[in-house]
């Protein structure tokens, strides 16, 4: 019988440990205490162990969630705690975490707490994911934290809210499970990406079947990421074969480096070359026999986003009548004009992101193909480990056979909407491909590299991507197999206006900064928001500084003097009327602060509308009606919630 305040201990243990081996081994020896003293639940306990010191309350692979947000957890502790709103908003203040919160306020009343069983925890997991009333869930909360002593609640918390912040990731619980079992990391590894089931691995380690595993489909596997490249040049000589016995160079050369000996144009290179699109990154699951129409489409943060691309599941769930099998394709979402055949900007799909119902309206002023450009499983086999040209070889063939089936009409009939029937509203709007497979080809040199990045740009894409023609698949990795080249645009330098207080680690620190440019008038107009670029150091002496020089303090967000200059890069610039300027910077991120650069000298409004100008696509955040549509539709539009793996500013 495993108890949680074992697992509270450990994590509070965890997080003042900085050492990773450390961590493992204390984890390890941890998972093997519950393994070798629990009764005959001793797999169960110790999956269940690992599972929620990962902060997970249920594995990947269930899809049952507790649907307890921060209000609900706010709720059962200030019932349970009998602590006054203003008392928690205080503690929520000190810590930005509603555990460490929930630690203070029972601290307070020193609350004891009780023997909280593992299983008992999965039981009201379970009993909070079927509830049907927020009221159901937050009375099998309280239940859970009225048993729990201040250190338990604070854990307990944190897995609910699914973040322990103890700086142990999953990959860490899988080694200290291996550890503990004595059985290989990959094997265990394996298993958790075949089966994404952290529990179920554990118990596998200890009853030596994780050979048994096997996947399966409706759970996402990690996505391969791309490395930044600057130049056609560098590009290039990444890729190029390297004489044999020669060492590597790295994808970067040192500044000062000589040169390699042979220009890379001179030399073959393997690599395959894509137009970048500026899309949705997504995983599709479908063809499964057992459950041919069921189609799963996951979000580079492993989100299942499904409900919102109807048309793409509605074509996909075709894949079952086809006669290949279950597969998995790796691609990007984009919003398509059928028209010219390209794709629509970035701006113009996010309206659709996040998304749960989509009107027709929706699907005919955005309508979105799936452009795949990897296959990960087909034939009942991972194909991960093959290298690039095999895989891409099969991604043609299947999309060969599937092409014409994978179609969906581009409005259906909303009042005869039944499952599986997909009705034509009018006749003229027929059915279209919905998978389209990325034009791909092998690149020759540096000049090819950058003829195929103009091109690409002249198509409103982003860039180029190029991967290595032997490179395997490798799940959640950036690496050097994959490189991406876009230009950035020209850098502003701006000045800060206003800061708000960070979360998590960031609790109480002005980190999250507002800028501005100057107008014709000399007047600051903010233009975006970043917090992603400076160090640790250099943050905490520009809060310091910040609230020294508050001009007006709002809560969560200040004002300050307009005195720091800040050097910002960004993606592109949208035009939007969340900020004063007009205009908007798409991921913006601090390159430097400008000590060096007075305030005179920041950049104009007419500097930003000239870049933005420069961009082949020149996005907006404006719902798509009112600037491409003169009729605005029934319903009232309003702005999207960006998805969490998108950003904006
Ligand atoms: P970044 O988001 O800048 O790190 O670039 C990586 C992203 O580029 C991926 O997550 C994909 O969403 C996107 N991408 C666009 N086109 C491709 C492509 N042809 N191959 C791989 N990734 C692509």
């Amino acid at each position: 019988m495993a108890l949680f305040h074992k697992i509270a201990e450990l994590a509070e243990q965890l997080a003042a440990e900085p050492g990773k081996l450390k961590k493992r081994t204390a984890i390890a020896a941890a998972i093997r205490r519950v393994h070798d003293h629990a009764d005959n639940a001793a797999f169960v306990d110790a999956g269940r162990f690992a599972l929620y010191l990962a902060g997970t309350p249920f594995a990947e692979a269930d899809p049952r969630k507790l649907n307890a947000g921060g209000a609900l957890l706010s709720k059962a502790l200030l019932a349970v705690s009998g602590a006054t709103q203003v008392a928690l908003t205080a503690a929520y203040r000190r810590h930005g975490d509603i555990g460490a919160a929930a630690y203070d306020l029972l601290a307070a009343k020193n609350h004891p707490g009780s023997q909280l069983t593992l299983s008992e925890m999965a039981e009201a997991f379970a009993a909070m994911a079927t509830a049907k009333t927020t009221a159901i869930r937050s009375a099998l909360l309280e239940g859970l934290l009225e048993r729990t002593s201040p250190l338990e609640a604070k854990y307990l918390l944190k897995l609910v809210a699914g973040d322990m912040r103890i700086g142990v990731k999953q990959s860490l619980v899988e080694e200290a499970i291996a550890e503990a079992a004595s059985v290989p990391v990959a094997a265990v590894r394996n298993a958790v990406m075949l089966e994404a089931d952290l529990a179920f691995a554990a118990e596998r380690a200890f009853a030596g079947t994780l050979d048994a595993a096997r996947m399966r489909l409706f759970h996402p596997l990690g996505f391969m990421l791309a490395s930044p490249v600057d130049s056609p040049e560098e590009a290039a000589e990444r890729f190029a074969e390297k004489p044999a016995g020669k060492k590597k160079k790295p994808a970067s050369a040192p500044e000062g480096e000589a040169p390699a000996a042979q220009p890379a144009a001179a030399r073959n290179i393997s690599a395959y070359l894509e137009d970048k699109y500026d899309g949705m990154r997504a995983q599709v699951h479908c063809g499964d026999p057992t459950q041919p129409s069921r189609v799963a489409i996951y979000s580079r943060n492993r989100e299942d986003v499904t409900e919102s691309y109807p048309e793409l599941e509605e074509a996909f769930a075709k894949v079952g009548d086809a006669v290949t099998g279950p597969l998995i394709f790796d691609g990007e979402i984009l919003g398509w004009d059928f028209a010219t055949g390209r794709a629509l900007p970035f701006a113009v799909l996010g309206q659709r992101i996040g998304r749960k119902r989509v009107s027709n309206e929706w699907r005919r002023q955005v309508p979105v193909v799936f452009m795949a450009f990897d296959l990960m499983f087909a034939n009942g086999t991972l194909l991960l480990d093959l290298p690039l040209s095999e895989r891409r070889n099969r991604l043609e063939a299947v999309i060969e056979k599937l092409v014409e089936q994978v179609r969906s009409p581009i409005a259906i009939d909303e009042h005869a909407k039944q499952p599986q029937s997909f009705m034509f509203t009018e006749p003229e709007e027929e059915s279209v491909e919905r998978l389209l497979l990325s034009p791909s080809r092998l690149v020759e040199s540096a000049e090819d590299i950058d003829r195929a990045y103009a091109e690409a740009r002249a198509r409103a894409n982003e860039g180029v991507m190029l991967k290595a023609a032997g490179s395997q698949y490798l799940p959640g990795r950036r690496g050097l197999a994959w490189m991406k080249l876009k230009r950035e645009l020209a850098t502003l330098d701006v000045v800060v206006t206003g800061a708000e207080f960070g979360h998590g680690r960031r609790a109480g620190i002005l980190s999250d900064y507002t800028f501005a440019v100057r107008d014709a008038a000399g007047e600051l107009k903010n233009v975006g928001k970043a917090y992603s670029g400076l160090t640790d150091s250099e943050i905490a002496s520009m809060s310091e500084w910040m609230m020294q020089h508050t001009l007006e303090d709002q809560g969560y967000f200040r004002t300050v003097e307009p005195l720091t200059i800040l050097e910002v890069a960004f993606n592109n610039i949208m035009r939007s009327d969340r900020h004063a300027s007009g205009f908007a910077l798409r991921f913006p991120r601090i390159v430097r602060i400008r000590d060096d650069k007075p305030l005179d000298e920041i950049d104009t409004i007419a500097r930003v509308e000239e870049i933005y100008q420069s961009q082949v696509d020149k996005p907006t955040d404006k719902p798509i009606n009112q600037h491409t549509n003169p009729s605005r539709p029934k319903h009232k539009m309003q702005r999207p919630a960006l998805h969490p793996s998108e950003s904006a500013s």
